[in-house]
């Protein structure tokens, strides 16, 4: 056999003739994809180009002249090879073949479950070889069985044709490894786990076998009794998913004569492949919710003085008041409704809460809101109004928002939730690399020898992006995981590092004490691109492993060998969450990482990197678009006399030389003489979002005035004296920026209720009434002044963003993707060196003791968001996971007596809040975790509001809390969250 080398490419190629045709393609190219080369469509059932071939169907059988038949899918071209696709023989084959598949599927009736979203290929076949749909010749029930487990997936067994593609989207492309085989011969059928029901197996739920069946075995389900129809009697609108900073690119396929989202489904685009999590697939019918504000409300005079309305905000329960006035219940039984559904849970009673606004005119609630802010402004000065943005909303939304704070108001107080996520992550990485942004994709761990996830728990709060992660450690990517808590990632990890929460500094320095030691330092990196490395060395050398292994309970061979493993790696990324960020040391955590990947040259080139994994949809973009109280867009400081001049030039007019507040800094101002006095709250619910709640109800009761534009009637929401009902993220244009640095456009599904509006709008009208000229028409106008303004997104518009959006930078995004890896050449600081910046280990602010002896870690659940607004009200993320609940160590729920699903009390020295036991061997002893999203059982009535000193970020992940037994109510937990968690 002659293989030929491409001249240009140096590949040795093979050429084949595919029916006739002449095809020349890379040595291992199957058949069936020279033959698509060529423009040849061989039939494929199991098949998918997303999975590996596995040849199992026998569909795409093609003639290669040997004694047998070959398939397409799995077998290589060969050079000289003659191929024929089409034979009458073959036509004959693929038809018996179909026929016999489709007499063995249950009746097709009109139950639109059973061609779910118009993609059965199996069908679609028997068109195409004329084969009747519906053949009584051989009997067609396998007793194999349904299984309507899964609140919004089905199960079919009987019309599975056991193809495993849906076994290779959950194992090959989602990591999930659930879907395998049980039964012998005629019984054989695929088992989720160890042949359990679906819903109660350790599925997450995230439709990727759903969109792989080709059969209707595995079908959605319908949401709030929506039938699904075929997709093609549906309009497709291509868009991005709502939640996480992944961003993963999705199509709403929406039924008009409903006015209502049928299905969702991933799309292809370069950073999340066609995939989704539950969030993204199922998560989307929040929009709907009868509890979405659509007029405009004004705060009736009886209920001044003001205060929180209902009893969960004002820290009553059922139950009576308790001391503090905080205490809350959150495992109770949530009410059934009529269709026996369990009704959402934890949300805001509206006949409770409502008497107490009346509604308004948009121009009635329009001139209070300016009237107020511009009396405030008047009387107490710029500095007494405050704004938070949302990381929700777009680009152009954040762009107008801060612009609005620092133009019509004349402050740089204007902030949003970056403060609480990575701002310290952010300070570090200006001061070390000199850009907040990530250095390169969750994607390019694909090239990555080595990867440290640290801090974070991608399967819950980056599912997606932690797909690939898995996927990469399938192709001999080493895995370091670096957490308190063994999440799910630890099962996929090669080295799993449980340190003590809060000793994340120790073991840093640790790993860098010995990469120097074995000299497994990049010397020549050093020399040319780093500064301060003398100086880091000198302070790790105080922390040999062993010194480490005290502080932070790893092993000191563990940080040797991690040490050892991380230094000989050729490429090595780190991807950190907020577990080293929401920490009073969380800058000096993240400069330990930055000096770890510097002093190893792994910066700047393909699989090596530094991202810090945002966590919502446009967290990234919001801070790029100047939603921060220390930067104009694009980091450009407010204190720098020539960046200011240029953004007064550019808005036309006089802007404050100084840094406004940060959000937690703005809370605490409230309650100080000379404080802040009014605020516009643009989708932000600092109620649940912020420490200590405690704190942030006085602070919000003690507000002159608030003006709060949100979808939901949220729990700071309470505290307003206006409320504009605004457009979900269903219900408008805009672009939104990844945490890969990607800029993507989300496109309007439907229209607003009632009165809401676009939120845009709603902004430029108070602009308007403070006596701003702004007269913008459309969000794509907004972007173009705002990227005339941001150097980083030059070259980017709406008309050039395509479908899969594009990377900043971007040379030319008519032609490219944009930049995936930065720091190439040079870093963004001043002189171009990475800046190291030693740190030495410091306790938390509040440690465990005799009264409050566990440590208490908060966070995020697979199945809900933020502060709960939008996902509590969904039905598919609240069914399967509607109750608070605390998790322990079962060693520390056996000390006090507690069995798995019981109520307990949780205390620190701020709150209390009462939910249920869920005991968990993820945790360690002496450690605690509990979710933030529910205000039944609002874990920041907890927390300390301690912060970092350089990012301002509050130590979200620990603080001293005691948990003892309620007494006699137990009850059974009904929560699947976090099977896998
Ligand atoms: S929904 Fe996702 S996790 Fe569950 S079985 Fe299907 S692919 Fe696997
Ligand atoms: S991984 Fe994030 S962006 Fe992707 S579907 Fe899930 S929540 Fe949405």
């Amino acid at each position: 056999m002659t293989t030929l080398e491409d001249p240009v490419t140096q590949v040795r190629t093979v050429t084949a003739e595919i029916d006739g045709r002449s095809v020349t393609v890379p040595e291992g190219t199957t058949i069936y994809d020279a033959a698509k080369e060529v423009g040849v469509d061989i039939p494929v059932l199991c098949h998918n180009e997303r999975y590996d071939p596995v040849g199992v169907c026998r569909m795409c059988v093609v003639d290669t002249g040997g004694r047998v038949f070959t398939a397409a899918c799995v077998r290589p071209c060969e050079d000289g090879m003659t191929v024929q696709t089409d034979t009458p023989e073959l036509r004959r084959n693929r038809a018996t073949l179909t026929e016999l598949l489709v007499s063995d599927q249950p009746p097709r009736a009109e139950d639109p479950k059973q061609t779910t979203t118009g993609d059965n290929l199996l069908l679609d076949l028997a068109d195409r070889f004329d084969v009747a749909r519906e053949t009584t010749e051989l009997p067609c029930d396998s007793g194999r069985g349904q299984d309507s487990s899964n609140p919004v997936i089905d199960v079919n067994h009987d019309a599975c044709i056991l193809c495993d593609r849906c076994v290779r989207a959950c194992d090959d492309i989602q990591g999930n490894d659930v879907i395998g085989r049980t039964g012998k011969g005629y019984s054989t059928r695929i088992a989720f786990d160890l042949d359990d029901p679906m819903g109660q197996s350790s599925c997450v739920t995230c439709g990727e076998c759903v969109q792989a069946c080709p059969t209707g075995a595995i079908t959605n389900k319908a949401i709030n009794n929506i039938p699904i129809q075929p997709r093609e009697q549906l309009d497709a609108v291509d868009s991005v998913c709502p939640y996480c900073g992944v961003g993963c690119a999705l199509t709403y396929y929406v039924d008009r004569s409903r006015g209502a989202i049928s299905f969702a489904e991933g799309r292809d685009q370069p950073g999340s492949q066609s995939r989704l999590c539950v969030k993204g697939r199922y998560g989307w019918d929040y929009a709907a919710s009868p509890q979405r504000l659509t007029v405009p409300l004004i705060r009736v005079d009886s209920s001044y003085p003001k205060g929180p309305l209902s009893a969960d905000v004002r820290g009553e329960n059922d139950r009576g008041r308790v001391e503090g006035g905080n205490r809350s219940g959150g495992g109770r039984e949530k009410k059934k409704g009529r269709d026996g559904r369990r009704k959402p849970g934890g949300l805001v009673d509206y006949d409770e809460v409502m008497p107490h606004f009346r509604e308004a005119t948009w121009e009635e609630a329009l001139d209070l809101v300016a009237r107020r802010l511009k009396e405030i402004h008047a009387s107490d000065g710029p500095g007494a109004i405050a704004g938070f943005g949302s990381a929700k909303c777009s680009n152009e939304e954040a762009y107008l928002f801060q612009k609005l704070i620092r133009v019509g108001f004349g402050t740089n107080n204007v902030d949003h939730c970056t403060r609480l996520c990575h701002a310290s992550s952010v300070a570090a990485l200006f001061e070390g690399v000199g850009s907040g942004a990530v250095s390169t994709t969750y994607s390019d761990v694909a090239n990555a020898d080595v990867v440290i996830i640290t801090g974070s728990n991608p399967t819950a709060n980056h599912p997606v992006a932690s797909s690939f992660f898995k996927q990469a450690r399938r192709r001999g990517t080493k895995i370091i995981y670096v957490d308190p808590r063994a999440s799910t990632v630890a099962e996929h990890a090669d080295y799993h590092c449980q340190v003590k929460p809060g000793t994340d500094v120790a073991f840093y320095n640790a790993v860098m004490h010995e990469v120097i030691r074995l000299g497994l330092i990049d010397r020549d990196f050093i020399a040319a691109r780093v500064s301060n490395y003398d100086e880091l060395a000198r302070t790790v050398a105080d922390y040999p492993p062993e010194r480490a292994a005290q502080i932070t309970g790893v092993d000191a061979d563990l940080i040797r060998e991690v040490a050892k493993v991380w230094g000989e790696a050729g490429a090595a990324v780190i991807y950190w969450g907020m577990g080293i960020s929401q920490h009073t040391t969380g800058t000096d955590n993240a400069r330990c990482l930055i000096a770890l990947c510097s002093i190893t040259g792994n910066v700047g080139r393909p699989g090596t990197g530094l991202h810090p994994l945002r966590g919502q949809n446009n967290v990234q973009g919001a801070s790029d678009a100047g939603l921060i109280p220390m930067f104009y867009p694009d980091y450009q400081g407010v204190d720098r006399d020539a960046t200011r001049r240029r953004f007064e030039q550019a808005w036309g007019t006089q802007l404050d030389p100084n840094r406004g507040l940060t959000v937690t800094e703005i809370i605490g101002s409230v309650l100080k003489p000379g404080g802040v006095r009014g605020m516009y709250m643009l989708g932000e619910n600092p109620f649940l979002s912020d420490p200590n709640i405690n704190k942030v109800r006085k602070a919000l009761g003690a507000l002159d005035f608030l003006v709060v534009q949100d979808i939901f009637l949220t729990e700071t929401a309470e505290f307003a004296d206006v409320i504009l009902p605004a457009s979900s993220y269903l219900e408008k244009d805009g672009s939104y920026t990844n945490t890969d640095r990607r800029v993507q456009l989300g496109r309007k599904v439907m229209d607003p209720p009632g009165q809401a509006r676009v939120d845009w709008e709603i902004v430029q009208d108070i602009a308007q009434r403070v006596g701003l000229d702004w007269n913008y028409s459309s969000a794509s106008e907004i972007f173009d002044e705002m990227v005339s303004l941001m150097p980083s997104y030059a070259n980017l518009r709406y008309d050039n963003l395509g479908l899969s959006g594009k990377l900043y930078p971007n040379a030319d995004p008519e032609h490219s993707d944009g930049t995936v890896v930065l720091f190439d050449e040079r870093f963004n600081t001043d002189d171009g060196l990475a800046h190291l910046v030693p740190a030495q280990w410091l306790p938390a602010k509040e440690l465990p003791d005799a009264e409050y002896p566990l440590v208490l870690n908060t966070g995020r659940l697979l199945e809900h968001w933020h502060t709960g607004s939008m996902t509590r009200r969904s039905y598919a993320l609240d069914t399967i996971s509607p109750v608070a609940e605390v998790y322990l160590h079962p060693k520390d729920a056996a000390d006090r007596g507690l069995a798995h699903g019981e109520m307990v009390r949780v205390r620190s020295r701020r709150g209390v809040i009462e939910l249920r036991v869920r005991i968990s061997h993820r945790e360690q002893l002496g450690n605690c975790f509990i979710p933030f999203h529910f205000r039944e059982a609002a874990a920041n009535l907890l927390t300390i509001d301690e912060i970092d000193p350089y990012g301002k970020i509050p130590e979200f992940k620990f603080c001293a809390v005691q948990v003892e037994a309620l007494g006699a109510e137990r009850v059974e937990s009904t929560a699947t969250a976090g099977v896998g968690e």
